[in-house]
């Protein structure tokens, strides 16, 4: 008895070890891949974000997290087409239209002294890896501006209307309602997407390329300038494209849509110079980027997905090929605003500084950075601005102002 309790104990730890009974052709040897933890993509954008933003943004870099991961604050671009005004509306809800309605007084710092004081530290430091010449050209830019032009209010594209809950209030808009006609009377976006189109500063008659148009809420922020002769409107994507014509058809009246007014296509943007240059007087490149807020909260169609890794990789030069396209398409005299929606300097201000450089070494194009400080004077009540970027201005997410990120740099072609 006592011998056979022993042969089934020792049996049965023997079965519990199963290589020891999993014939040797049978067995698999364990795969790195399957074994490794699988992240998602949203846990390696923060990640990502920790490690680069950290480093960048230093002791702001916790606040700014935390307004990342937390619900966006929208504003309502207003639709100037549709007949029945949403302005009473929007105003009775304690709304107010950060545009035509701003105070200008200060900027944004009633508890972000402290805030602007760090960034004001950190910034120059951070930004110190341009080129020579690059740097040159964008201090004498900044030398001439700077009494002037430093503090007084560059010229906007007028007409444009954008509606936000005052700092503070995370009350979410309601569903835009259609007039009679079926066009809805605001389009919801970030508010902060707003400031590159009004920094464009488009006037009668322009004609107008926006490089990367897709899902179309810049453009429609341009259309509502009413001023313009002439817009390209573009997207690589196809289907993207089709969104887009959805959404001015559910916003622009037909009358306003015709072949002479507007082009909708779908090229790859980088090859634009190749198409059309000197043409337009206004150009719009705002880029694919790492969508930081996206990256952080949606797993769908992130970035950082290792599927997208190459992807993700090429964007800086990406980036610099879609911008030089878009100074090539401009006409000598015209301006260009490049934007994105990451804090990322590698596709911020390392993109300007790269495509400022190969304009001038390629096509023999100069150009200059116009100071864009002013906007952030007269919008510093909306938004949290970071003091003193070396090249262009950034909107910089904050738990009181959750707009942004957005970055913008606006260039003027001299020749
Ligand atoms: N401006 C748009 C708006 O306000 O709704 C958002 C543009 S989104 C940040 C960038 C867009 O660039 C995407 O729609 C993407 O399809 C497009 N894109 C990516 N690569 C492109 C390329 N090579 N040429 C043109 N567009 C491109």
């Amino acid at each position: 008895m006592a011998g056979f309790l022993k042969s089934s104990r020792l049996l049965l730890r023997k079965t519990t070890d199963l290589r020891v009974y999993t014939p040797r052709r049978n067995r698999v040897k364990e795969k790195w891949a399957a074994t490794r933890v699988k992240h998602p993509p949203t846990r390696l954008a923060l990640q990502h974000f920790d490690a680069t933003y950290g480093a960048q943004l230093g002791e702001l870099w916790p606040s700014v997290r935390v307004a990342l991961l937390t619900e966006k604050k929208y504003g309502a671009l207003l639709n100037n087409f549709s007949i029945e005004s949403s302005i009473a509306d929007l105003q009775a809800q304690r709304c107010r239209d950060f545009i035509s309605n701003r105070y200008g007084g200060g900027m944004f710092l009633f508890t972000l002294c402290d805030v602007a004081d760090y960034l004001r530290s950190v910034y120059p430091s951070f930004v110190s890896v341009a080129e020579p010449s690059e740097v040159g050209a964008e201090k004498q830019t900044r030398e001439a501006d700077a009494d002037d032009q430093q503090m007084s209010p560059p010229p906007l594209s007028p007409n444009i209307k954008c509606f936000v809950f005052p700092r503070g209030d995370v009350t979410r808009f309601k569903p835009a309602r259609p007039d009679k006609h079926g066009l809805l009377g605001y389009y919801l976006m970030d508010a902060a997407s707003v400031l590159p189109c009004l920094a464009l500063n488009v006037q009668q008659g322009h004609t107008v390329l926006d490089l990367c148009a897709a899902p179309g809420g810049k453009t429609l922020a341009l259309l509502q300038t009413q001023l313009i002769r002439f817009l390209c409107v573009n997207d690589a994507s196809v289907s993207r494209t089709s969104r887009l014509k959805k959404v001015l058809h559910s916003y622009v009246p037909k009358q306003f849509l015709t072949d002479e007014q507007l082009r909708v296509t779908s090229f790859d943007g980088t090859k634009w110079g190749e198409i059309e240059r000197n043409t337009f007087d206004r150009v719009l490149v705002d880029v694919p980027c790492t969508t930081d807020r996206h990256s952080l909260l949606e797993d769908d169609n992130n970035i950082f997905s290792r599927s997208r890794m190459g992807e993700r990789r090429r964007l800086p030069q990406l980036q610099v090929e879609l911008l030089l396209a878009g100074i090539q398409a401009a006409c000598p005299g015209g301006e260009i605003v490049y934007s994105t929606c990451s804090l990322s300097l590698n596709q911020n201000l390392s993109v300007v500084e790269q495509a400022v450089y190969l304009a001038q070494e390629n096509f023999g194009i100069q150009l200059q950075v116009v100071n864009l400080r002013g906007l952030t004077k007269l919008f510093g009540d909306t938004f949290c601005f970071a003091p003193d970027l070396r090249l262009g201005e950034m909107v910089v997410p904050h738990l009181a102002a959750n707009f942004g990120p957005i970055y913008l740099c606006k260039l003027r072609r001299l020749t």
